[in-house]
Protein backbone atom coordinates (compact mmCIF):
# COMPACT_ATOMS: atom_id res chain seq x y z
CA UNK A 1 0.00 0.00 0.00
CA UNK A 2 2.86 2.41 0.41
CA UNK A 3 4.19 1.69 -2.21
CA UNK A 4 1.93 2.34 -4.08
CA UNK A 5 1.40 5.49 -2.31
CA UNK A 6 5.09 6.67 -3.56
CA UNK A 7 4.50 5.25 -6.85
CA UNK A 8 1.60 7.57 -7.13
CA UNK A 9 3.10 10.99 -5.48
CA UNK A 10 6.01 10.20 -8.32
CA UNK A 11 3.50 9.14 -10.88
CA UNK A 12 1.85 13.07 -10.00
CA UNK A 13 4.69 15.03 -9.87
CA UNK A 14 6.26 13.97 -12.62
CA UNK A 15 3.82 13.66 -14.67
CA UNK A 16 3.36 16.55 -16.89
CA UNK A 17 7.10 17.19 -17.19
CA UNK A 18 7.60 13.33 -18.56
CA UNK A 19 5.04 13.23 -20.73
CA UNK A 20 4.75 16.73 -22.26
CA UNK A 21 6.22 17.68 -25.31
CA UNK A 22 5.39 21.69 -24.83
CA UNK A 23 6.68 22.49 -28.30
CA UNK A 24 5.03 19.75 -30.08
CA UNK A 25 2.21 21.48 -31.52
CA UNK A 26 2.74 24.94 -33.58
CA UNK A 27 -0.28 27.48 -33.18
CA UNK A 28 -0.66 28.04 -37.41
CA UNK A 29 -3.43 30.44 -36.92
CA UNK A 30 -4.98 32.93 -34.29
CA UNK A 31 -8.15 34.55 -35.13
CA UNK A 32 -9.06 36.66 -31.80
CA UNK A 33 -11.42 39.42 -30.07
CA UNK A 34 -9.63 41.42 -27.20
CA UNK A 35 -11.88 43.56 -25.42
CA UNK A 36 -9.87 46.04 -22.81
CA UNK A 37 -11.13 47.69 -19.97
CA UNK A 38 -8.01 50.45 -19.34
CA UNK A 39 -9.31 51.83 -16.15
CA UNK A 40 -9.36 48.48 -14.58
CA UNK A 41 -6.03 47.41 -16.31
CA UNK A 42 -7.99 44.47 -17.80
CA UNK A 43 -8.14 42.60 -21.03
CA UNK A 44 -10.67 40.06 -21.83
CA UNK A 45 -9.92 37.89 -24.85
CA UNK A 46 -11.89 34.92 -26.99
CA UNK A 47 -11.54 33.26 -30.06
CA UNK A 48 -10.17 31.08 -32.29
CA UNK A 49 -6.52 29.00 -32.52
CA UNK A 50 -5.90 26.42 -34.81
CA UNK A 51 -2.74 23.79 -33.17
CA UNK A 52 -0.83 21.69 -35.92
CA UNK A 53 1.23 18.60 -34.56
CA UNK A 54 4.67 19.53 -35.49
CA UNK A 55 5.85 16.60 -33.70
CA UNK A 56 6.96 12.99 -35.13
CA UNK A 57 4.46 11.44 -32.95
CA UNK A 58 0.36 11.42 -32.16
CA UNK A 59 -0.73 14.31 -29.53
CA UNK A 60 -3.42 13.93 -26.82
CA UNK A 61 -2.19 16.16 -24.48
CA UNK A 62 -1.41 20.26 -25.57
CA UNK A 63 -0.15 22.58 -23.23
CA UNK A 64 -1.08 26.15 -23.90
CA UNK A 65 0.14 29.20 -22.18
CA UNK A 66 -0.27 33.28 -21.70
CA UNK A 67 0.48 35.81 -19.14
CA UNK A 68 0.62 34.58 -15.68
CA UNK A 69 -1.07 37.26 -14.71
CA UNK A 70 -4.09 36.50 -17.11
CA UNK A 71 -6.31 33.31 -16.41
CA UNK A 72 -7.85 30.29 -18.54
CA UNK A 73 -11.62 30.64 -18.61
CA UNK A 74 -12.76 28.40 -21.16
CA UNK A 75 -11.30 25.89 -23.84
CA UNK A 76 -13.73 24.23 -26.93
CA UNK A 77 -13.15 21.69 -28.87
CA UNK A 78 -16.29 21.45 -32.01
CA UNK A 79 -18.36 23.32 -29.39
CA UNK A 80 -17.54 21.12 -26.78
CA UNK A 81 -15.47 22.12 -23.02
CA UNK A 82 -12.35 20.21 -23.29
CA UNK A 83 -10.74 19.22 -19.73
CA UNK A 84 -8.00 21.75 -19.05
CA UNK A 85 -5.88 21.90 -16.09
CA UNK A 86 -4.57 25.26 -15.48
CA UNK A 87 -0.87 25.22 -13.20
CA UNK A 88 1.91 28.35 -13.30
CA UNK A 89 4.63 27.76 -15.59
CA UNK A 90 8.12 29.66 -14.72
CA UNK A 91 9.77 31.37 -17.86
CA UNK A 92 11.25 34.89 -18.46
CA UNK A 93 9.32 35.12 -22.32
CA UNK A 94 6.43 37.18 -20.01
CA UNK A 95 7.43 39.81 -18.28
CA UNK A 96 6.18 38.65 -15.36
CA UNK A 97 8.64 35.64 -15.46
CA UNK A 98 5.54 33.10 -15.45
CA UNK A 99 3.18 31.70 -17.43
CA UNK A 100 -0.59 30.74 -16.83
CA UNK A 101 -0.40 27.38 -18.88
CA UNK A 102 -3.70 25.06 -19.71
CA UNK A 103 -2.55 21.60 -19.76
CA UNK A 104 -5.23 20.63 -22.52
CA UNK A 105 -6.63 16.97 -22.96
CA UNK A 106 -7.56 16.94 -26.29
CA UNK A 107 -10.79 14.97 -27.51
CA UNK A 108 -8.57 12.76 -29.91
CA UNK A 109 -5.19 12.49 -30.29
CA UNK A 110 -3.65 14.29 -33.22
CA UNK A 111 -1.22 12.62 -35.81
CA UNK A 112 1.79 14.63 -36.90
CA UNK A 113 0.93 17.12 -39.04
CA UNK A 114 -3.06 16.98 -38.54
CA UNK A 115 -4.51 20.38 -36.84
CA UNK A 116 -7.26 20.89 -33.87
CA UNK A 117 -9.06 23.94 -33.99
CA UNK A 118 -9.96 25.65 -30.26
CA UNK A 119 -12.09 28.18 -29.37
CA UNK A 120 -10.37 29.72 -25.99
CA UNK A 121 -11.44 32.58 -23.42
CA UNK A 122 -9.23 33.62 -21.37
CA UNK A 123 -8.88 37.12 -19.28
CA UNK A 124 -6.90 39.20 -16.60
CA UNK A 125 -4.59 42.13 -16.21
CA UNK A 126 -1.69 43.83 -17.72
CA UNK A 127 -0.17 46.08 -15.25
CA UNK A 128 3.62 47.36 -15.54
CA UNK A 129 5.48 44.18 -14.10
CA UNK A 130 9.61 44.38 -14.11
CA UNK A 131 9.65 40.87 -12.08
CA UNK A 132 11.68 39.08 -14.32
CA UNK A 133 13.96 41.74 -14.60
CA UNK A 134 14.30 42.52 -11.49
CA UNK A 135 14.91 39.42 -10.14
CA UNK A 136 18.51 38.91 -12.40
CA UNK A 137 19.41 42.28 -10.29
CA UNK A 138 18.58 44.95 -12.99
CA UNK A 139 17.54 48.21 -10.49
CA UNK A 140 13.42 48.87 -10.45
CA UNK A 141 14.48 52.53 -11.81
CA UNK A 142 15.84 51.47 -14.77
CA UNK A 143 14.07 47.79 -15.32
CA UNK A 144 10.33 49.76 -15.77
CA UNK A 145 11.73 51.73 -18.89
CA UNK A 146 12.60 48.62 -20.94
CA UNK A 147 9.99 46.87 -19.60
CA UNK A 148 7.06 49.48 -20.47
CA UNK A 149 4.68 46.77 -21.34
CA UNK A 150 1.03 47.68 -19.12
CA UNK A 151 -2.92 48.10 -19.89
CA UNK A 152 -3.38 51.62 -17.83
CA UNK A 153 -6.22 54.03 -17.66
CA UNK A 154 -3.57 56.90 -19.30
CA UNK A 155 -1.59 54.61 -21.60
CA UNK A 156 -1.53 51.47 -22.48
CA UNK A 157 1.09 49.39 -24.91
CA UNK A 158 1.74 45.73 -24.72
CA UNK A 159 3.92 43.74 -26.55
CA UNK A 160 3.45 40.30 -27.56
CA UNK A 161 5.27 37.18 -26.43
CA UNK A 162 8.73 37.56 -25.49
CA UNK A 163 7.35 40.50 -23.39
CA UNK A 164 3.84 39.84 -22.37
CA UNK A 165 1.68 36.25 -23.94
CA UNK A 166 -1.08 38.29 -24.29
CA UNK A 167 -2.19 35.82 -26.57
CA UNK A 168 -1.63 31.90 -26.22
CA UNK A 169 1.63 30.23 -26.90
CA UNK A 170 3.86 26.93 -26.67
CA UNK A 171 6.95 26.71 -25.69
CA UNK A 172 9.60 25.36 -23.40
CA UNK A 173 10.44 27.39 -19.92
CA UNK A 174 13.30 29.98 -20.58
CA UNK A 175 15.20 31.78 -18.70
CA UNK A 176 17.11 34.95 -18.66
CA UNK A 177 19.40 33.94 -16.12
CA UNK A 178 20.70 31.32 -18.44
CA UNK A 179 22.90 32.53 -20.65
CA UNK A 180 21.03 33.02 -24.44
CA UNK A 181 18.48 30.55 -22.76
CA UNK A 182 15.57 33.19 -23.01
CA UNK A 183 16.95 34.46 -26.95
CA UNK A 184 16.78 30.54 -27.63
CA UNK A 185 13.65 29.81 -26.78
CA UNK A 186 12.10 33.10 -28.26
CA UNK A 187 13.60 32.49 -31.59
CA UNK A 188 12.73 28.86 -31.94
CA UNK A 189 9.20 29.89 -31.13
CA UNK A 190 9.20 32.78 -33.41
CA UNK A 191 10.93 30.81 -36.22
CA UNK A 192 8.33 28.20 -35.75
CA UNK A 193 5.11 30.64 -36.04
CA UNK A 194 6.78 32.50 -38.88
CA UNK A 195 4.31 31.27 -41.84
CA UNK A 196 1.38 31.26 -39.06
CA UNK A 197 -1.93 33.96 -39.66
CA UNK A 198 -2.85 36.58 -36.78
CA UNK A 199 -5.55 38.18 -36.92
CA UNK A 200 -7.08 40.11 -33.78
CA UNK A 201 -9.58 42.85 -33.58
CA UNK A 202 -9.02 45.05 -30.42
CA UNK A 203 -12.29 47.08 -29.06
CA UNK A 204 -12.71 49.15 -25.85
CA UNK A 205 -15.46 51.97 -25.24
CA UNK A 206 -14.92 55.43 -23.72
CA UNK A 207 -17.32 57.34 -21.61
CA UNK A 208 -17.67 60.44 -22.15
CA UNK A 209 -13.92 61.88 -22.49
CA UNK A 210 -13.00 64.86 -23.51
CA UNK A 211 -10.18 64.11 -25.86
CA UNK A 212 -9.93 61.14 -28.81
CA UNK A 213 -9.21 57.98 -27.62
CA UNK A 214 -7.37 55.27 -30.18
CA UNK A 215 -6.26 51.61 -30.26
CA UNK A 216 -3.73 50.65 -33.05
CA UNK A 217 -1.91 48.00 -33.27
CA UNK A 218 0.23 48.04 -37.22
CA UNK A 219 1.06 50.78 -39.54
CA UNK A 220 -2.61 50.90 -41.13
CA UNK A 221 -3.22 53.02 -37.77
CA UNK A 222 -6.29 52.45 -35.58
CA UNK A 223 -9.69 53.03 -34.55
CA UNK A 224 -10.54 56.32 -32.46
CA UNK A 225 -13.54 57.75 -30.67
CA UNK A 226 -14.45 61.05 -31.03
CA UNK A 227 -14.28 63.36 -27.64
CA UNK A 228 -17.40 63.94 -25.51
CA UNK A 229 -19.36 61.05 -26.85
CA UNK A 230 -19.83 57.49 -24.96
CA UNK A 231 -18.35 55.06 -27.98
CA UNK A 232 -17.22 52.04 -28.89
CA UNK A 233 -13.67 52.15 -30.32
CA UNK A 234 -12.03 49.45 -32.28
CA UNK A 235 -9.85 47.98 -34.97
CA UNK A 236 -8.35 44.57 -36.75
CA UNK A 237 -5.18 44.08 -37.44
CA UNK A 238 -3.69 41.13 -39.36
CA UNK A 239 -0.37 39.90 -40.07
CA UNK A 240 -0.09 37.21 -42.64
CA UNK A 241 2.39 35.71 -42.37
CA UNK A 242 3.52 36.64 -39.52
CA UNK A 243 7.03 36.36 -39.87
CA UNK A 244 9.19 38.13 -37.48
CA UNK A 245 6.83 40.43 -36.26
CA UNK A 246 5.64 40.33 -32.38
CA UNK A 247 2.46 41.44 -32.54
CA UNK A 248 2.11 44.73 -30.43
CA UNK A 249 -1.32 47.02 -29.14
CA UNK A 250 -1.41 50.91 -27.98
CA UNK A 251 -3.90 52.92 -26.69
CA UNK A 252 -3.85 56.13 -25.47
CA UNK A 253 -5.43 59.44 -26.02
CA UNK A 254 -3.35 60.21 -29.37
CA UNK A 255 -3.38 63.48 -31.65
CA UNK A 256 -3.71 61.85 -35.20
CA UNK A 257 -1.82 63.29 -38.21
CA UNK A 258 -1.64 61.68 -41.07
CA UNK A 259 -0.08 62.30 -44.40
CA UNK A 260 -0.18 59.03 -46.85
CA UNK A 261 1.33 57.14 -46.44
CA UNK A 262 2.39 57.71 -42.68
CA UNK A 263 0.26 58.35 -39.74
CA UNK A 264 1.94 59.86 -36.67
CA UNK A 265 0.10 59.27 -33.20
CA UNK A 266 1.39 61.68 -30.43
CA UNK A 267 0.67 62.51 -27.20
CA UNK A 268 -0.31 65.69 -25.65
CA UNK A 269 2.72 67.96 -24.36
CA UNK A 270 5.03 66.54 -27.73
CA UNK A 271 3.79 68.31 -30.40
CA UNK A 272 7.35 70.02 -31.38
CA UNK A 273 8.34 66.43 -31.47
CA UNK A 274 5.53 64.65 -33.28
CA UNK A 275 6.25 67.83 -35.67
CA UNK A 276 9.69 66.91 -36.57
CA UNK A 277 8.12 64.00 -38.35
CA UNK A 278 5.70 65.60 -40.35
CA UNK A 279 8.37 67.78 -41.85
CA UNK A 280 11.26 64.71 -42.12
CA UNK A 281 8.16 63.08 -44.35
CA UNK A 282 9.09 64.43 -47.44
CA UNK A 283 13.08 64.42 -47.75
CA UNK A 284 12.56 60.63 -46.15
CA UNK A 285 10.03 59.78 -48.71
CA UNK A 286 12.50 61.02 -52.22
CA UNK A 287 15.12 59.03 -50.58
CA UNK A 288 12.92 55.90 -50.52
CA UNK A 289 11.36 55.85 -53.80
CA UNK A 290 14.89 56.62 -55.50
CA UNK A 291 16.12 53.77 -53.69
CA UNK A 292 13.60 51.19 -52.74
CA UNK A 293 10.37 52.38 -54.80
CA UNK A 294 7.68 54.37 -53.73
CA UNK A 295 6.17 53.06 -50.13
CA UNK A 296 2.55 52.39 -50.45
CA UNK A 297 1.50 50.36 -47.47
CA UNK A 298 0.55 52.64 -44.14
CA UNK A 299 3.23 52.99 -41.84
CA UNK A 300 2.79 54.31 -38.10
CA UNK A 301 4.98 55.61 -35.72
CA UNK A 302 3.70 56.38 -31.66
CA UNK A 303 4.90 57.82 -28.67
CA UNK A 304 5.39 56.99 -25.36
CA UNK A 305 3.72 57.86 -22.07
CA UNK A 306 7.40 57.33 -20.41
CA UNK A 307 10.08 59.51 -22.48
CA UNK A 308 12.92 57.01 -21.36
CA UNK A 309 11.79 53.88 -22.55
CA UNK A 310 13.81 52.63 -25.56
CA UNK A 311 11.91 52.24 -29.17
CA UNK A 312 10.05 49.22 -30.80
CA UNK A 313 9.01 48.15 -33.64
CA UNK A 314 6.10 45.65 -34.67
CA UNK A 315 5.90 45.61 -38.76
CA UNK A 316 4.92 48.81 -39.95
CA UNK A 317 4.36 50.05 -36.48
CA UNK A 318 7.42 52.23 -34.64
CA UNK A 319 6.54 52.79 -31.17
CA UNK A 320 9.25 55.90 -30.19
CA UNK A 321 9.26 58.00 -27.73
CA UNK A 322 8.56 62.02 -29.14
CA UNK A 323 9.34 63.84 -25.98
CA UNK A 324 12.29 65.28 -27.81
CA UNK A 325 13.26 67.03 -30.77
CA UNK A 326 15.43 65.23 -33.09
CA UNK A 327 15.29 65.37 -36.43
CA UNK A 328 18.11 63.73 -37.27
CA UNK A 329 16.06 60.22 -35.67
CA UNK A 330 12.75 61.61 -36.77
CA UNK A 331 14.28 61.42 -40.62
CA UNK A 332 16.02 57.71 -39.98
CA UNK A 333 13.07 56.01 -38.34
CA UNK A 334 11.08 57.65 -41.31
CA UNK A 335 13.42 56.01 -43.56
CA UNK A 336 13.23 52.14 -42.14
CA UNK A 337 9.72 52.47 -41.75
CA UNK A 338 8.88 53.24 -45.73
CA UNK A 339 11.59 51.05 -46.44
CA UNK A 340 9.34 48.13 -44.75
CA UNK A 341 6.03 50.10 -46.92
CA UNK A 342 8.15 49.67 -50.41
CA UNK A 343 9.90 46.54 -49.83
CA UNK A 344 7.65 44.01 -48.19
CA UNK A 345 9.04 40.66 -47.20
CA UNK A 346 9.25 37.63 -45.27
CA UNK A 347 12.72 36.94 -44.86
CA UNK A 348 13.79 38.78 -41.97
CA UNK A 349 17.28 39.44 -43.50
CA UNK A 350 15.35 41.08 -45.85
CA UNK A 351 13.02 42.88 -44.41
CA UNK A 352 14.81 44.66 -41.68
CA UNK A 353 18.48 44.23 -43.10
CA UNK A 354 17.13 46.40 -46.03
CA UNK A 355 15.64 48.72 -43.69
CA UNK A 356 18.89 48.99 -41.55
CA UNK A 357 21.44 49.23 -44.60
CA UNK A 358 18.90 52.30 -45.71
CA UNK A 359 19.65 54.08 -42.78
CA UNK A 360 23.32 54.33 -43.15
CA UNK A 361 22.58 55.45 -46.78
CA UNK A 362 20.42 57.92 -45.59
CA UNK A 363 23.64 59.01 -43.07
CA UNK A 364 25.65 58.69 -46.21
CA UNK A 365 23.64 60.80 -48.03
CA UNK A 366 23.54 63.66 -45.11
CA UNK A 367 26.57 63.19 -43.50
CA UNK A 368 29.24 61.07 -45.70
CA UNK A 369 30.92 57.82 -45.46
CA UNK A 370 32.01 58.38 -42.53
CA UNK A 371 28.77 59.17 -40.65
CA UNK A 372 27.01 56.38 -42.26
CA UNK A 373 30.00 53.92 -41.05
CA UNK A 374 29.41 55.16 -37.40
CA UNK A 375 26.22 54.46 -37.77
CA UNK A 376 26.88 50.99 -39.00
CA UNK A 377 29.41 50.57 -36.09
CA UNK A 378 26.85 51.08 -33.53
CA UNK A 379 25.24 47.29 -34.59
CA UNK A 380 29.04 45.53 -34.87
CA UNK A 381 28.91 45.16 -31.08
CA UNK A 382 26.02 43.82 -31.15
CA UNK A 383 26.88 40.59 -33.08
CA UNK A 384 30.80 40.59 -32.59
CA UNK A 385 30.89 38.17 -29.63
CA UNK A 386 28.46 35.80 -31.54
CA UNK A 387 30.51 35.88 -34.42
CA UNK A 388 33.59 35.20 -32.63
CA UNK A 389 32.55 32.08 -30.49
CA UNK A 390 31.91 31.14 -34.70
CA UNK A 391 35.36 31.57 -35.29
CA UNK A 392 36.89 30.11 -32.51
CA UNK A 393 34.67 27.24 -33.17
CA UNK A 394 35.87 26.76 -36.59
CA UNK A 395 39.05 27.32 -35.57
CA UNK A 396 38.81 24.82 -32.61
CA UNK A 397 37.73 22.05 -35.63
CA UNK A 398 40.19 22.68 -38.24
CA UNK A 399 42.77 22.36 -35.10
CA UNK A 400 41.16 19.15 -34.32
CA UNK A 401 41.35 18.01 -37.38
CA UNK A 402 44.77 19.18 -38.14
CA UNK A 403 46.29 17.12 -35.24
CA UNK A 404 44.39 13.70 -36.27
CA UNK A 405 41.48 14.03 -33.63
CA UNK A 406 38.72 12.34 -34.31
CA UNK A 407 36.43 15.42 -35.99
CA UNK A 408 33.65 16.43 -33.33
CA UNK A 409 31.41 18.72 -34.90
CA UNK A 410 31.42 21.69 -32.90
CA UNK A 411 28.62 23.61 -31.50
CA UNK A 412 27.99 26.08 -33.90
CA UNK A 413 26.79 29.30 -31.81
CA UNK A 414 26.24 31.49 -35.08
CA UNK A 415 23.09 31.20 -37.36
CA UNK A 416 22.73 31.03 -41.58
CA UNK A 417 21.25 34.53 -41.88
CA UNK A 418 18.62 33.01 -45.00
CA UNK A 419 17.07 31.50 -41.80
CA UNK A 420 17.43 33.22 -38.45
CA UNK A 421 14.85 34.94 -36.12
CA UNK A 422 17.74 36.49 -33.84
CA UNK A 423 17.06 39.94 -34.11
CA UNK A 424 21.40 40.73 -34.03
CA UNK A 425 21.82 38.58 -37.04
CA UNK A 426 18.25 40.33 -39.27
CA UNK A 427 19.22 43.25 -38.01
CA UNK A 428 23.02 43.85 -37.76
CA UNK A 429 24.78 41.60 -39.28
CA UNK A 430 22.20 41.91 -42.26
CA UNK A 431 22.70 45.71 -42.27
CA UNK A 432 26.24 45.21 -43.15
CA UNK A 433 25.75 42.49 -45.68
CA UNK A 434 23.51 44.92 -47.27
CA UNK A 435 26.24 47.52 -47.13
CA UNK A 436 28.93 45.19 -48.54
CA UNK A 437 27.03 43.90 -50.97
CA UNK A 438 26.39 47.78 -52.30
CA UNK A 439 30.29 48.38 -52.32
CA UNK A 440 30.98 45.75 -54.50
CA UNK A 441 28.18 46.34 -57.02
CA UNK A 442 27.51 49.95 -56.74
CA UNK A 443 24.59 51.82 -56.51
CA UNK A 444 22.42 51.18 -60.14
CA UNK A 445 22.95 47.45 -60.21
CA UNK A 446 21.77 46.93 -55.80
CA UNK A 447 18.82 49.22 -56.99
CA UNK A 448 18.12 47.14 -60.00
CA UNK A 449 18.18 43.82 -57.93
CA UNK A 450 15.65 45.56 -55.12
CA UNK A 451 13.16 47.13 -57.80
CA UNK A 452 12.94 43.50 -59.41
CA UNK A 453 12.55 42.00 -55.98
CA UNK A 454 9.17 40.62 -55.30
CA UNK A 455 8.55 38.84 -51.86
CA UNK A 456 4.77 37.75 -53.02
CA UNK A 457 6.82 36.02 -55.59
CA UNK A 458 7.05 32.42 -55.50
CA UNK A 459 10.67 32.82 -56.44
CA UNK A 460 11.70 34.17 -52.77
CA UNK A 461 10.85 30.18 -52.12
CA UNK A 462 13.78 29.45 -53.77
CA UNK A 463 17.03 30.55 -51.25
CA UNK A 464 18.82 31.87 -53.66
CA UNK A 465 16.36 34.34 -55.09
CA UNK A 466 18.31 37.21 -54.18
CA UNK A 467 21.68 36.24 -55.11
CA UNK A 468 20.62 35.70 -58.36
CA UNK A 469 18.87 39.12 -58.93
CA UNK A 470 22.11 40.76 -57.60
CA UNK A 471 24.15 38.75 -59.23
CA UNK A 472 22.21 39.54 -62.78
CA UNK A 473 21.83 43.18 -62.09
CA UNK A 474 25.78 43.51 -61.37
CA UNK A 475 26.92 40.52 -63.74
CA UNK A 476 29.10 39.27 -61.09
CA UNK A 477 29.58 35.62 -59.52
CA UNK A 478 28.67 36.04 -56.02
CA UNK A 479 27.93 32.94 -54.80
CA UNK A 480 31.15 32.81 -52.84
CA UNK A 481 30.05 35.82 -50.74
CA UNK A 482 26.35 34.37 -50.45
CA UNK A 483 27.52 31.16 -48.90
CA UNK A 484 30.02 32.74 -46.31
CA UNK A 485 27.50 35.55 -45.17
CA UNK A 486 24.06 34.31 -45.84
CA UNK A 487 23.66 30.95 -46.38
CA UNK A 488 26.01 29.75 -43.59
CA UNK A 489 27.49 31.51 -40.78
CA UNK A 490 31.20 31.36 -41.18
CA UNK A 491 32.25 34.02 -38.44
CA UNK A 492 34.18 37.17 -39.69
CA UNK A 493 37.34 37.54 -42.09
CA UNK A 494 40.45 39.12 -39.79
CA UNK A 495 42.32 40.94 -42.40
CA UNK A 496 46.10 42.24 -42.43
CA UNK A 497 48.59 43.30 -44.71
CA UNK A 498 50.88 40.31 -45.36
CA UNK A 499 53.49 41.71 -47.29
CA UNK A 500 54.09 45.32 -49.23
CA UNK A 501 56.82 46.14 -51.84
CA UNK A 502 57.36 49.58 -53.33
CA UNK A 503 59.02 49.72 -56.14
CA UNK A 504 59.64 52.00 -59.71
CA UNK A 505 58.69 51.23 -63.33
CA UNK A 506 61.60 51.96 -65.84
CA UNK A 507 59.45 55.40 -66.31
CA UNK A 508 60.61 56.41 -62.89
CA UNK A 509 56.36 55.80 -61.59
CA UNK A 510 56.18 54.88 -57.96
CA UNK A 511 53.96 51.35 -57.40
CA UNK A 512 53.58 49.23 -54.62
CA UNK A 513 52.58 45.20 -54.77
CA UNK A 514 50.51 44.51 -52.08
CA UNK A 515 49.53 41.49 -50.66
CA UNK A 516 46.57 40.89 -48.01
CA UNK A 517 45.59 37.94 -45.90
CA UNK A 518 42.05 36.82 -44.58
CA UNK A 519 42.69 34.72 -41.40
CA UNK A 520 39.28 34.51 -40.96
CA UNK A 521 36.95 31.96 -42.72
CA UNK A 522 34.29 34.63 -44.11
CA UNK A 523 35.95 36.07 -47.42
CA UNK A 524 35.07 39.75 -48.61
CA UNK A 525 36.01 42.74 -50.55
CA UNK A 526 37.60 44.53 -48.46
CA UNK A 527 39.09 48.70 -49.22
CA UNK A 528 42.05 49.46 -48.19
CA UNK A 529 44.16 53.10 -48.06
CA UNK A 530 47.61 53.52 -49.01
CA UNK A 531 49.05 56.82 -47.16
CA UNK A 532 52.06 58.46 -49.52
CA UNK A 533 53.99 61.85 -49.57
CA UNK A 534 51.71 64.01 -50.55
CA UNK A 535 47.78 61.59 -50.48
CA UNK A 536 46.20 58.56 -50.06
CA UNK A 537 44.58 56.31 -52.30
CA UNK A 538 41.79 53.52 -51.55
CA UNK A 539 41.38 50.46 -53.68
CA UNK A 540 39.86 47.62 -53.09
CA UNK A 541 40.39 43.71 -53.07
CA UNK A 542 38.44 40.48 -52.60
CA UNK A 543 40.27 38.37 -50.46
CA UNK A 544 38.73 35.14 -49.89
CA UNK A 545 38.30 32.85 -46.47
CA UNK A 546 41.72 31.82 -45.34
CA UNK A 547 43.74 33.34 -48.53
CA UNK A 548 45.54 35.88 -49.74
CA UNK A 549 45.42 38.32 -52.38
CA UNK A 550 47.66 40.31 -54.44
CA UNK A 551 47.30 43.62 -56.14
CA UNK A 552 49.82 46.87 -57.91
CA UNK A 553 48.79 50.16 -57.26
CA UNK A 554 50.11 52.93 -59.06
CA UNK A 555 51.37 56.32 -56.55
CA UNK A 556 52.06 59.43 -56.72
CA UNK A 557 54.78 59.41 -53.95
CA UNK A 558 56.40 57.51 -51.96
CA UNK A 559 54.15 54.73 -49.86
CA UNK A 560 54.50 55.35 -45.79
CA UNK A 561 51.45 53.06 -44.46
CA UNK A 562 48.69 51.17 -45.42
CA UNK A 563 45.37 50.59 -43.54
CA UNK A 564 42.83 47.84 -44.44
CA UNK A 565 38.98 48.42 -43.88
CA UNK A 566 37.91 51.22 -43.24
CA UNK A 567 34.95 50.10 -41.16
CA UNK A 568 32.41 48.67 -43.86
CA UNK A 569 33.41 44.93 -43.34
CA UNK A 570 32.99 43.37 -40.15
CA UNK A 571 36.16 41.59 -38.59
CA UNK A 572 37.05 39.86 -35.49
CA UNK A 573 40.06 41.78 -35.03
CA UNK A 574 40.93 45.03 -35.80
CA UNK A 575 43.95 45.51 -34.37
CA UNK A 576 46.15 44.27 -37.00
CA UNK A 577 45.22 46.44 -39.81
CA UNK A 578 48.22 48.92 -40.04
CA UNK A 579 51.11 48.27 -41.85
CA UNK A 580 53.79 50.43 -42.12
CA UNK A 581 55.23 50.04 -45.64
CA UNK A 582 59.10 49.33 -45.67
CA UNK A 583 61.31 51.74 -47.48
CA UNK A 584 62.35 50.45 -50.64
ZN1 LIG B 1 12.20 47.36 -39.16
Amino acid sequence: MRFLFVLCVLYGSSFFAAALDREAFTITKYDLEIQLDPQQQRLGARGRITLRNDSGSPQKIAALQISSSLNWRSIRVDGKPVQFVSQPYLSDLDHTGALSEAIVTLPAEIKPKDSVELEIGYEGVVPLDTTRLTRIGVPDEIAKHSSWDQISPSFTAVRGAGYVAWYPITTEAADFSEGNSLFEVADRWKAREAESEFRVNLRSSQENSESTLVVLCDGHGGGSAEPGRSQAVNTDCAWTPLGAVTPTFAMAEYVVASKAPLKVFSLAGHEAGAATYSSALDPAMKFVSGWFGQPTTPVAIADFADPHSPPFESGTLLMASMAAEDSKLAGINLVHELVHSAVPSSRPWVYEGLAHFAEAMYRQEQGGREAALDLLGLHRAAFLDSEKEVSSALQKSVAQKSVGEKSVEPRNPGQPLIATFDEIYYRSKAAYVWWMLHDMIGDEALKQAIGKYRAADDNDKDPKYVQKLIESAAQRDLGWFFDDWVYKDRGLPDFHVQSAHPWKTEKGTQMITVTLENLGNAGAEVPFTILFEGGEITKRLEVRAKSTATTRVELLGTPSQIVVNDGSVPESDLTNNEFKVPAP
